[in-house]
């Protein structure tokens, strides 16, 4: 099949203002070893001032979106340090001229500090704490080098963000440990003051015989002999995970707290784009820029063949553009398994991500979800809720109708 090229596909990079550095040490981070793509780097891996020029320029330049979007990731972004944050802004006048530009940035939150949180305050930055629940769940896998737990660390950050009124929302990527504790990671959240919470969840693959200096994390199509992480969540535990903090959700905190997972549903429900990526019904539009100009398909997709080329030689437009990046974006729909086409929660789900379809459907096929059986617990428990906010919608009524209803619900069960 041939796909057509599209100038005005919409389209985000993330960029990595310091490559994979991080001062921390996740045993689940699939993005420090990509630090072995580029091992003789004599500039620390740190983005250059004339490349982050160019690229805010291009962004600018080529975004027909009202609101241009800058996403900074790492590795731990922060280590580039304040004078490059201080640039970024400089250079988003200078090109933008009277645009509206958004910034946010994901950090782990140990380095955070007064002029750190007063700096994102004032330029209106979103900040995204990774934090994986309260400090047996968080220092499970979020350790310094020397393995020490950075939860207190992480939590200090935090309370300046609180303490600064800087925007911030978490992040909490679901692992084989924490997913156990739905609850209490659930509450844990609230109680920081997170009303906008994500939860990812932790699938990875490895070849267990790669070299030193080779990859390790495998994308989904890998021929290699490839094992599933110890740390990767259990389909059943995501699953429970969900469903337990969908039911203290929709009885107490709908319209107060916000779940981005239920949000994609509810959005699938309504027939209208999902906020993220994962719930669509393609994908390919959120590019990963490395330090250095380098642009791969995804933030998942940061190998070798999924390199699309590099904004010092070809513009970001074109990069996205490229027709290996729509047949990327649009593989996701195409090379479902006949098993999720038949699925009554395909609409729901579509697939969930590609870098997760590892196993083989019951008849064989490959490319199945390795989370499906959670998700299909999931998407079946709250079936009956989603139905309702989702009507409540069309009828232009608040979904938070939902939690009467569902305390009514659970009165007659
Ligand atoms: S591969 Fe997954 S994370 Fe990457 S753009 Fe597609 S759905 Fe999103
Ligand atoms: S729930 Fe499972 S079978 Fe259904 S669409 Fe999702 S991954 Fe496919």
């Amino acid at each position: 099949m041939s796909i057509k090229v599209s100038s005005n596909l919409p389209f985000s990079l993330v960029a990595k203002p310091i490559g994979s550095v991080c001062n921390l040490n996740c045993s689940y981070c699939y993005y420090l070893e990509k630090e072995k793509l580029y091992p003789h780097d004599q500039q620390q891996w740190a983005m250059s001032e004339k490349l982050l020029d160019t690229y805010i320029a291009q962004t600018i330049y080529t975004s027909r979106d009202p609101v241009v979007l800058f996403a900074w990731h790492g590795g731990e972004p922060i280590m580039r340090g304040m004078d490059f944050f201080s640039t970024v802004i400089r250079l988003q006048n200078k090109y933008g001229a009277g645009r509206v530009i958004e910034n946010s940035i994901q950090t782990n939150g140990t380095l955070l500090t007064d002029d750190w949180c007063s700096f994102f305050r004032d330029n209106q930055f979103l900040v995204g704490i990774s934090i994986d629940g309260p400090e047996h769940c968080h220092d499970h896998y979020r350790v310094y080098r020397n393995g020490q737990g950075s939860f207190n660390k992480c939590m200090k950050g935090l309370e300046l963000l609180v303490k600064h009124k800087a925007e911030f929302n978490t992040l909490s990527a679901v692992n084989d440990y924490n997913a156990k504790y739905p609850a209490e990671v659930y509450r844990f959240l609230k109680s920081t003051g997170s009303r906008y919470m994500q939860f990812l969840p932790v699938v990875e693959w490895v070849d267990p015989e790669a070299k030193a200096a080779e990859l390790s994390i495998q994308p989904a199509n890998s021929k290699k002999n490839v094992e599933v992480t110890d740390w990767t969540v259990d389909p059943f535990d995501y699953g429970n995970f969900l469903v337990h903090i969908f039911d203290e959700w929709v009885l107490k905190d709908v319209g107060d707290y916000f779940v981005l997972t239920f949000d994609c549903v509810l959005a699938n429900w309504m027939g209208v784009p999902p906020p993220v990526c994962v719930s669509a019904e393609t994908c390919g539009h959120a590019g990963v820029m490395e330090y250095n100009g380098d642009v791969y398909s995804c933030d998942h997709y940061v190998f070798p063949q999924y390199k699309l080329g590099n904004i010092k030689e070809k513009s970001i437009l074109t990069l996205m553009n490229d027709p290996s990046q729509l047949r990327f974006g649009h593989d996701k729909r195409d090379t479902l398994p006949a098993f999720c086409l038949k699925c009554e929660f395909l609409g729901l789900c579509n697939g969930e991500c590609p870098k997760n379809r590892i196993i083989n459907t019951p008849d064989g096929e490959p490319g199945l979800n390795y989370l499906c059986p959670g998700f299909k617990k999931f998407f079946k428990h709250t079936r009956p809720y989603f139905e309702f906010m989702a009507n409540e919608l069309q009828h232009k009524r608040p979904p938070s109708n939902v939690k009467k209803w569902a305390s009514a619900r659970q009165v007659e069960s």
